[in-house]
């Protein structure tokens, strides 16, 4: 026997959005996993890869220079003490983490291998 199709579109259910950070309640589709607002894939904070990837080699600074100004950082990585120079841009908070030796992921766990 076959269902009448509007009967197939009242199996809604009560879910909560998957999104990281919304949690809303929705009534939907069993296989549904956003809530309206996420369904929309532009809504969705798919730019979450991209945050780790600045932060594995870039950090956010967050300063309120208002003219470009050039600043001496210290390598973030373990042991390292080098200080490097950056270039700091009004309005622009993504800079590199490390000093020029250790830009490079494999000179980095050479270095940590040798400092352990
Ligand atoms: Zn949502
Ligand atoms: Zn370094």
């Amino acid at each position: 026997m076959q269902l009448p199709r509007y009967k197939k579109k009242k199996r809604l259910k009560h879910k909560v959005c998957q999104e990281p950070g919304c949690g809303k309640e929705f009534i939907g589709h069993p296989i549904a996993k956003y809530c309206e607002f996420h369904r929309n894939i532009a809504n969705r904070t798919r730019k979450i890869k991209q945050y780790e990837a600045v932060d594995v080699k870039n950090f956010v600074f967050k300063h309120g220079f208002t003219e470009v100004t050039e600043l001496e950082l210290t390598c973030q990585l373990e042991n390292c003490q080098n200080k490097y120079k950056v270039k700091i841009f009004p309005k622009q908070y993504i800079y590199p983490k490390f000093c020029p030796l250790h830009r490079n992921e494999y000179k980095r766990d050479a270095f940590q291998a040798e400092t352990a």
